[in-house]
């Protein structure tokens, strides 16, 4: 296929910052981007059209991608039947194996084993029959996370001993969900790579990631990741995207143990630009959003190299109020969402603060 011309139209699922930085980098390369939502969000103020509508009116969604050229999402709860219906008349990228994978945490790690990838032991609880083999595979600690619809450490309970099974499927509303090890991780990190529709493999500079309450709070590049065991996080994440055909940005996250056989083990993906992925707007010269944006529109795929070290931190609900100062600060750059309401936990900009390009990393 040609690569998209200037002038084409991007389609994206979901209106969130996701979406909204998406469209943005989408209007540098000449592009313009249209909407299609269930509730209005900030991606919106960046675009062309929006239209909002369910997810599982497929005949609304079949006309709007009728009004685009190729079409994206922002998130990966995007119903597989809307990504199929949008599949008969456009193309969807990344494709929608990605999205069925990643949208149910016990397929996604069923899928990672049988590619021969390292991850944490896990077993799924659909219900009551299954806790006694679950914990016997498992152990304890251990942590049950619904197998749908969990983000930012929602849909999950934590089991000290085999015996709170119960009280932690309660905990999740006795949801379907997958059991997994706890593991003891120096710390986390996540790969992120952009895949062209030809296949060629570029990787960011991989973050260390700190989470606070079950949400990202910062990504800092160069990473304490030894150097070996950055070439083996690649070669995990590489693997992943390329056994899912993958085309665009993917976020795969991991926890850093260090010591044995399996120094790194997966966690999950995110099929999308991810979160940790923020610092790459102005620690390299072609940031996430614009790599997803060449690879979805068949382009080739831009330099990841870094110029300069980063670290990126969230702004968290009133984190928000402090855009004054943060503005005055001297070499940090701002990134506002445009929400109008700073509830709690709810995400409202990041800041990447830039250092001068260390030798490490
Ligand atoms: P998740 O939604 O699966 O990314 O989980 C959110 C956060 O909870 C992760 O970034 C970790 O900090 C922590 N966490 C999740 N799963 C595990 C695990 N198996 N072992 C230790 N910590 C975990």
């Amino acid at each position: 296929m040609q690569p998209l011309p200037p002038g084409s139209t991007i389609g994206i699922l979901g209106a969130g910052q996701l979406g909204r930085m998406l469209a943005v980098a989408a209007s540098q390369l000449g592009f313009k981007c249209r909407i299609y939502s269930d509730v209005p969000g900030p991606a919106s103020d960046v675009s062309v059209a929006t239209t909002i509508g369910p997810y599982e009116d497929l005949e609304k969604i079949a006309k709007f991608a009728a009004e685009t050229d190729v079409v994206t999402y922002e998130f990966e709860n995007v119903p597989v039947a809307a990504g199929a219906a949008v599949q008969q008349v456009r193309p969807v990228r990344p494709g929608l194996k990605a999205l069925e994978v990643a949208q149910d945490r016990y397929l996604e790690k069923s899928f990672i084993e049988a590619l021969g990838l390292p991850l944490p032991r896990f077993a799924s609880v659909d219900g009551p029959d299954d806790f006694a083999a679950a914990v016997a595979k498992v152990g304890a600690p251990s942590i049950l996370k619904t197998r749908r619809l969990g983000y930012d450490g929602k849909g999950q309970a934590r089991l000290q001993s085999a015996d709170d099974i119960a009280v932690a499927f309660d905990a999740i509303g006795r949801a379907p969900a997958t059991l997994e090890a706890m593991v003891p991780f120096k710390f986390e990190v996540s790969v992120l790579l952009v895949r062209g529709l030809d296949g060629t493999t570029a990787f960011y500079d991989i973050p260390q990631n700190h989470h606070e309450g079950g949400i990202l709070r910062t990504s800092t590049v160069p990473s304490a990741l030894p150097e070996a065991h950055q070439a083996l996080a690649r070669d995990i994440a590489g693997k992943l995207a390329a056994a899912l055909d993958y085309v665009g940005i993917i976020g795969v996250e991991m926890f850093y143990v260090g010591e044995g056989p399996t120094p790194l083990l997966l966690n999950e993906f995110a099929p999308r630009v991810h979160n940790s992925g923020h610092w790459t707007m102005d620690g390299c010269g072609i940031g996430q959003f614009e790599n997803h944006i060449r690879a979805v529109a068949g382009w080739p795929v831009g330099a990841t190299e870094r110029h300069s070290d980063c670290q990126m931190t969230n702004l968290i609900g009133d984190d928000v109020a402090a855009w004054p100062q943060l503005a005055a600060e001297p070499g940090v750059c701002v990134h506002l969402y445009g929400k109008n309401e700073a509830r709690p936990g709810r995400k409202m900009g990041h800041v990447n603060r830039l250092f001068p390009l260390s030798t490490v990393g």
